[in-house]
């Protein structure tokens, strides 16, 4: 079966009319568009789901439907043990089964990265997801953590958000205040843009392939994905764009299925790819491969 849509976005999860993440619908961007915009999503809608809403019960949704349930290889300094790599499966990614610590990354770090710090273009104040400290704010055994690591020589100096944070202080919490339940991308994003009826979201389909088009001499273009639900094949072909947003190991993953490769993997296994590939072209931090002839 085939659809057509204006743009396709993988992955439910935390977007010009998205900003390129997900379930980050400008709801007011969308209202205005005649865009159609398709989600897909290999999880269920869980938004109502105790266990997504409750704070407290997270732990309950690891290694469960809810999660990918990656592990990594055997580890040998851990005698061949294999620890689980968690990673959300469900409308609303891993903000829908994160701890909901709200802190700052370092600013070295992301620089590494070859991110900047801060984007102002995204910065403010009213932004949907909703911050609080929790009630434990004055709890001493949060606050015994504080005085341990100042005592130990790491006193925080300097606001948290400031980049260059060492130390141990009580963060926020990705909580509403009001309500005391969750706020993730799938209830401060989604459900305020639900209604609109340019928005598609689909759950359960689990995308299989970036479908391209290489032209001999041109720019390679994604003209669309095709995902699997219920055992049937599906072909979306999208007009505008396909944005890929399936998260750390998946968003890869799905990346190299049409054989569009890191350059740290190629880099790797370059005689191998280049047997089989021999068209590269560079990306800004991809390297995309294409058949011969
Ligand atoms: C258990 C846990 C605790 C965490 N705690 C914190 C915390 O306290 N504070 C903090 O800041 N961060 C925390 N994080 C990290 C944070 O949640 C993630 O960094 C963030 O959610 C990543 O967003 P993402 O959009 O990149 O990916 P994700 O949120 O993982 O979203 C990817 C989405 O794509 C979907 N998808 C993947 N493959 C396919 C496919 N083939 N077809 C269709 N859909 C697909 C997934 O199901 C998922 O919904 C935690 C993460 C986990 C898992």
């Amino acid at each position: 079966m085939n659809h057509m849509v204006t743009g396709a976005y993988v992955g439910g999860f935390a977007a010009p009319l998205f900003d390129k993440r997900g379930l980050m619908i400008h709801k007011r961007r969308l209202r205005q568009s005649r865009l159609q915009v398709l989600v897909l999503e290999a999880g269920q809608d869980q938004t109502e789901d105790p266990r997504v809403q409750t704070p407290a019960l997270w732990p309950g949704l690891v290694v469960t439907d809810s999660d990918w349930e990656f592990m990594t290889a055997p580890q040998v300094a851990l005698n061949g043990k294999q620890i689980p790599l968690l990673q959300g499966r469900l409308l609303g990614g891993s903000s829908a089964i994160n701890g909901m610590a709200f802190i700052a990354n370092s600013k070295d770090k992301l620089k590494e990265l070859g991110l900047e710090y801060v984007d102002e273009s995204v910065n403010g104040k009213n932004g949907p997801i909703q911050a609080s400290f929790p009630d434990a704010v004055d709890d001493p055994i949060a606050n015994a953590w504080v005085e341990s690591l100042r005592g130990l020589g790491y006193p925080m100096l300097t606001d948290p958000f400031s980049g260059h944070a060492c130390g141990g202080y009580t963060n926020a919490t990705t909580i509403d205040p009001v309500k005391k339940t969750r706020s993730f991308s799938a209830n401060a994003y989604y459900l305020p843009a639900k209604e609109h009826d340019n928005l598609h979201v689909v759950t359960e389909a689990v995308i299989q392939k970036v479908l391209l088009e290489a032209p001999p001499n041109g720019d390679v273009t994604a003209t669309g994905v095709r995902y699997m639900q219920d055992n049937s094949s599906f072909t979306v072909i999208a007009r505008r764009e396909v944005i890929l947003c399936a998260g750390t190991f998946n968003s890869p993953k799905t990346l190299e299925l049409p054989g569009i490769v890191s350059r740290t993997i190629l880099e790797r296994f370059e005689e191998r790819h280049r047997r089989r590939t021999p068209y590269v072209l560079n990306g800004p931090r991809l390297l995309v491969v294409l058949p011969t002839r």
